[in-house]
């Protein structure tokens, strides 16, 4: 075995002033991908909520964000009359699924492998909330 294996998780807090947001926390996960001094490993973003969730899309133009929201709110609008989930928010529970709990990302050089135009988004869709998003390096130290 060569270099020896570090594991570090840190718990981001996330505050959403929206029901639906989607809030770019790639500075987050690298501030921490930094701290864990992992050269070569992984990155888990992991959401722990039924109702938000974690995707990896454009950080450029922030209209990609608006119009992804839209189209989310498009095809799983709030109100639908066979919604039978006392809670009202069966909506916010299948946007959270459509984008998933986690999103996984390559480090090298100690920084998340992330393309140019990619952030990482915490999705929120029961909002306004206080949100908990854990983040899990894996790798080998530097
Ligand atoms: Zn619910």
């Amino acid at each position: 075995m060569i270099g020896h294996m570090a594991g570090v998780t840190d718990t981001l807090n996330v505050s959403t002033r929206s029901r639906d947001a989607m809030v770019d926390v790639t500075a987050e996960v690298q501030g921490v991908v930094a701290a864990s001094r992992v050269a070569s490993g992984q990155v888990i973003v992991y959401v722990p909520h039924t109702t938000a969730g974690v995707t990896i899309n454009e950080n450029a133009d922030p209209d990609v964000v608006h119009d992804m929201l839209r189209q989310l709110e498009v095809m799983v609008p709030w109100e639908q009359g066979f919604y039978r989930h006392g809670e009202g928010n069966s909506a916010a529970h299948v946007k959270a699924s459509m984008m998933g709990s986690s999103v996984t990302v390559l480090i090298e050089g100690g920084r998340a492998v992330l393309g140019v135009w990619q952030g990482i988004y915490f999705c929120e869709f029961d909002g306004p909330r206080r949100r908990t998003v854990h983040v899990k390096v894996v790798g080998e130290g530097g």
